[in-house]
């Protein structure tokens, strides 16, 4: 059986963040992926752009997520951190999918990291508080893997359940989960169209309170709206989609854009057959929206749709219930933490799991929250960490975390984390989180302690 100081489950952004960080510090890390490349939403589900590394003007979120963007800007796969002209935040930061699968691969084993492709976890066997193996499952059919520290960097946090961690499911009132949305990029999109048609109606993009010129200060647009055209579209029976606007954003390609706009309703991400309806009912939304935007809005019609990559896109399923549990509150009165291991600035962002509208509670201008290490570890298991979307949080506060600059700063420090407690042979729940801390500054992470 082959053996490692850690084992991440999960190749997202926030599994990868944590084997970099843990490998350039010396661990030895195993990284498995069910699919064949790295980066999660980023990369299977087409999310894009990642936001935000700001909280305000003031970028929060450095670290190895900062010197990822730092890579694919110096290759001239991102444009770097770009103005928001919908309003969400200050930055946008926009990438190429194929330079992000690349990078990703790169850092990790640069840094000494490996990874197991196309594997995905099959058991966990547990020993009183400890994780003993996992048993994983790929084109060689079974096998084990041993770990002194496992990460949960799953999204769903299936070792960590699986394992017998308690947990919460969606909406504490009634278990429902943000809506899925299958995202889908179209290329050939006449811009200069587009923006023109957004500056002579108004009146169909009600965000901007009848003042357009926003969107000329950024070199990408990002937008929302089009909500005549599309209601009208929904009366006469050829959108079905349960939103009320078009949200799009320009990607790093010019003239490319990711339609973040189809929503699922009822589903479960950790039910095979629930997410498989998920992905037929979001792909015919899909079709809806691309034949609407051809017929009805200018700049759209020599458009093509180009991709809709390999999974659906999840925003929440399970959340972990951790040593501290991260609120709303937390949030939005910036309550600061003594195990604070990283900050984020993006607002609470609560696509409605009933359909027809967006939430937002939005910090004040430059303010920014805390996330504390408790939220990372259970009383449960002595050797496993829970790092990006799933770790404790309750609903409203996993839709401020959520997004991927954030869970790239969770996961760097989970991985020093796992990485201390790897060699000192110590509970996770014992580390000295000034160590980590310290280690966090040492990489370039930004904290305020
Ligand atoms: C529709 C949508 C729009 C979004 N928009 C934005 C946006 O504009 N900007 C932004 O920054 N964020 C956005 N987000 C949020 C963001 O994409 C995710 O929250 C973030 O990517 C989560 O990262 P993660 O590493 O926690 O998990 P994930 O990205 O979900 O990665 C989990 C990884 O684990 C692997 N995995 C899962 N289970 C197993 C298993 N059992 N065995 C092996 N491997 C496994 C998966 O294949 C995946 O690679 C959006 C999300 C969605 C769904």
């Amino acid at each position: 059986m082959r053996r490692y100081d850690i084992i991440i489950v999960g190749g997202g952004i926030s599994g990868t963040m944590a084997g970099i960080a843990a490998s350039r510090i010396g661990a030895q890390v195993l990284v498995i992926e069910s699919y064949g490349f790295l980066g999660g939403m980023l990369t299977t589900a087409g999310v894009g752009p990642m936001m935000t590394f700001h909280a305000g003007e003031k970028q929060v979120i450095q670290g190895i997520t900062s010197e990822l963007i730092n890579r694919l800007v110096a290759k001239g796969q991102s444009i770097g951190h770009i103005f928001d002209t919908v309003g969400y935040t200050y930055s946008l930061t926009p990438f190429d999918i194929e330079g992000m699968k690349q990078e990703l691969e790169m850092m990790l084993l640069e840094s000494g990291g490996q990874v197991l492709y196309h594997t995905m976890l099959a058991k966990v066997h547990r020993e009183g508080a400890k994780i003993e193996k996992i048993t994983i499952c790929n084109k060689a059919g079974l096998s084990d893997l041993e770990a002194k520290i496992y990460i949960d960097a799953t999204g769903d946090a299936d070792l960590a359940v699986w394992a017998g961690v308690p947990y919460t499911k969606g909406r504490e009132k009634d278990g429902a989960a943000q809506p899925m949305t299958m995202k889908m990029r179209m290329g050939n999109v006449d811009m200069a169209q587009l923006k023109n048609f957004i500056h002579e109606h108004p009146e169909e993009f009600p965000l901007y309170q009848g003042d357009t010129s926003i969107i000329e200060k950024s070199p990408r647009l990002s937008t929302a709206g089009f909500v005549k055209k599309f209601q009208k579209a929904k009366e006469r029976g050829e959108i079905s989609i349960p939103r009320e606007d078009v949200l799009l954003f320009e990607s790093n390609t010019p003239g490319e854009v990711i339609l973040n706009t189809t929503r699922i309703l009822g589903c479960d991400s950790t039910d095979p057959w629930s997410l498989s309806k998920a992905e037929i009912e979001g792909r015919k939304q899909c079709r809806e929206l691309e034949l609407f935007l051809k017929k009805y809005i200018p700049g759209f019609k020599n458009a093509n749709a180009l991709y809709s990559g390999p999974s659906i896109g999840v925003r929440g399923s399970r959340q972990i219930q951790g040593i501290y549990t991260l609120t709303a509150k937390d949030i939005l009165t910036m309550q600061t933490f003594d195990d604070v291991i990283a900050h984020s600035g993006y607002p609470i962002d609560i696509h409605s799991p009933d359909g027809g509208h967006t939430d937002h509670a939005k910090l004040e201008w430059g303010g920014m929250y805390s996330i504390p290490y408790r939220t990372l570890i259970t009383h449960e298991l002595d050797n496993l960490i829970v790092v990006g979307r799933c770790i404790s949080a309750t609903f409203e506060a996993q839709a401020a975390i959520r997004t991927t600059p954030t869970v790239g700063a969770i996961g760097q420090a989970g991985g020093i984390a796992a990485s201390l407690a790897a060699k000192k042979d110590t509970r996770v729940q014992q580390i000295d989180t000034t160590e980590l801390q310290n280690i966090l500054l040492q990489q370039k992470a930004y904290l305020e302690i």
